[in-house]
């Protein structure tokens, strides 16, 4: 049972890495941060190792990766000797496949299927995995969209875990010069002009002048005048579904 209850504006006004400290003091080991291996990730991952964190790194292998995210969480596991634990969905794409008999990801409806039972179950076997209470995420206000809003500490009720969001204040130099300044890896796919990285097949580059998520299930929008933009894994994003497609301009 814990016991000690976590001060709001005390997280709120510390520094991100303070936060990842306040954190491992009140949860400890009972924490998750789910790692997409992009570039929030990496500044997570960074503040775990330096806080000497408790907290659980997990990757949620869909199996449909570029191979280049697989790199990504290899190269983070070397060079901080961090311990990343892979969790993949109880089905292969091939056996998801022949039970729907079609490649769900490809339709309008037949994505949020395949984004539950690719990342949301998965996120759900590794929080019973390592009883987690604590969840840790990569939002930032400064992602725009349905992220506007983001909120420093919030609840997931599928899963029982208050939500931490460290950096729910930064903005994208903020990222990129806590990158550079400890020299942490950064997803090769970045300098290919994608902006956002999930799985190969529902990802594409974006365009000079583009949202930064438009790049994701990019081949929705010829059927659907609209796309999504989150696959809806983090529950603040499931919760804004009004604000949760990209549409056509
Ligand atoms: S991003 Fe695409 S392939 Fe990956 S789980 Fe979601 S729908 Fe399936």
């Amino acid at each position: 049972m814990l016991t000690i209850e976590i001060n709001k504006e005390e997280f709120a006004t510390a520094e991100a890495l303070d936060r990842i400290r306040i954190i491992d003091a009140i949860y400890g080991a009972r924490t998750i941060h789910l790692s997409s291996m992009q570039k929030t990730a990496g500044a997570l991952m960074h503040m775990i190792y330096r806080a000497k964190s408790q907290a659980n790194i997990v990757f949620i292998d869909t199996q449909l990766h570029f191979p280049e995210t697989l790199a990504m969480r290899d190269q983070f596991q070397k060079k901080y000797g961090l311990d990343i634990t892979t969790v993949q969905p109880d089905l292969t794409p091939l056996e998801q496949n022949q039970r729907f008999g079609t490649e769900l990801h490809r339709y309008v409806d037949g994505q949020p299927l395949c984004c539950h039972l690719r990342k949301e179950l998965p996120l759900f076997k590794a929080v019973e995995q390592f009883q987690a209470k604590a969840l840790i995420t990569g939002l930032m206000r400064a992602e725009g969209n349905g992220r506007t809003d983001v909120q420093p500490i919030g609840r997931d009720p599928r899963i029982g875990c208050t939500v931490f969001n460290p950096l729910f204040d930064w903005n994208s130099q903020q990222l990129e010069s806590y990158i550079r300044e400890n020299d942490i890896p950064i997803h090769p796919l970045y300098a290919q002009s994608f902006a956002s990285i999930g799985c190969a097949v529902c990802t594409t580059p974006v365009k000079a002048g583009e949202d930064s998520r438009a790049g994701r299930w990019r081949h929705l929008r010829a059927t659907n005048g609209s796309q999504p933009i989150y696959c809806n894994i983090n529950y603040s994003d499931k919760s804004n579904l009004t604000r949760n497609t990209l549409k056509k301009s």
